[in-house]
């Protein structure tokens, strides 16, 4: 039914299986044969020739495990895309599964993941990477959840990067929850992804553990219900009785407030009152408001 392919990059295979090889009992052979190569007179035969030669080692050495192995865990993935293409990523930060959907409905959709060539060679971690980049996928193949590539949410600038950093925190969260109660990632997970949630969720105080709990030890999170929660926490939570102030930048209620809004760096300060013209350190901030203009560079 479905005609699923994987298709990998050519230097990423190629740099793999030269990088896993050195020191193996098949060097020898390997190193011959790839040498003969160089004796084919057609450029284009010649490349042909490597091309199927390091594919060929590729699936000998087992490269190509660990993305098997996940993707036949998720069979929406091969079922509701036609293609997994599989390029070379230049660092750890491009690391990554994306979903692209063309505008040709024949085309259909297609996993676009990137990998350095070394990731490759580290079996245990690529399983990690690759189970929770692929839930990602298959939350945005899954009608119920109701996935949308664009953050329709009214807020701009500075104050919609801590919208979208609080989404990304809940989605994580949720999808590392679900791979713990699988056996597909381990239970230390738990408190890396609660220092995530403390640290883009301040303004819940006290009562921050058990809302992480909801999300990390809960099922059927929806894309929608992320956004609000994303947007105005302590509402989408129900806390608003429990908390009385409001900051007045962001006008949401918190329970984190920054201890000594008076002793804020002047230059911070009049960084603040550019935006607020009307504000003033005794008026109070909350902590992520502050934490926002600290960080300015990182989110100008
Ligand atoms: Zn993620
Ligand atoms: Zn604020």
């Amino acid at each position: 039914m479905s005609n699923f392919r994987v298709d990998y990059e050519t230097r990423l295979v190629e740099e793999a299986v030269l990088r896993v090889m050195p020191g193996r009992p098949e060097e020898g052979a390997f190193r011959q044969a790839r040498d003969h190569l160089y004796e084919l007179g057609d450029p284009d035969e010649r490349d042909q020739a490597f091309c199927t030669f390091h594919g060929q080692w590729f699936q000998r050495l087992g490269l190509c495990q660990p993305l098997e192995e996940t993707l036949a865990e998720r069979p929406i993935l091969s079922q509701e895309t036609q293609r997994c293409a599989v390029v070379r990523a230049r660092s750890k930060k491009e690391e990554g599964a994306e979903l692209f959907v063309s505008p040709d409905p024949a085309a259909g959709r297609s996993i676009g993941l990137q990998l350095r060539p070394e990731s490759l060679l580290e079996p245990v971690q690529l399983l990690g990477l690759l189970r929770h980049e692929f839930l990602h996928i298959a939350d945005m193949l899954t009608p119920e959840f109701g996935y949308e590539p664009e953050l329709h949410v009214p807020e701009e600038g500075m104050a919609r990067r801590l919208v979208q950093d609080r989404y990304r925190v809940l989605w994580d969260t949720t999808i590392d929850g679900r791979l713990v109660r699988e056996g597909h990632a381990p239970e230390r997970v738990r408190l890396r992804r609660l220092q995530d949630f403390a640290r883009a969720f301040p303004m819940l105080g006290p009562e921050l553990e058990h809302h992480f709990a909801r999300y990390f030890d809960q099922a059927n999170h929806r894309h929608a219900q992320l956004v609000c929660c994303a947007r105005d926490p302590v509402q989408a939570l129900g806390l608003e009785d429990a908390v009385d102030r409001h900051c007045p930048l962001c006008t949401f209620p918190s329970y984190n407030f920054e201890p000594d809004p008076e002793d804020l760096p002047p230059v911070l300060v009049r960084q603040i009152q550019a935006h607020f013209p009307a504000w003033h350190p005794a008026h109070g901030i909350c902590r992520q408001c502050a934490d926002l203009y600290r960080s300015r560079k990182e989110y100008a």
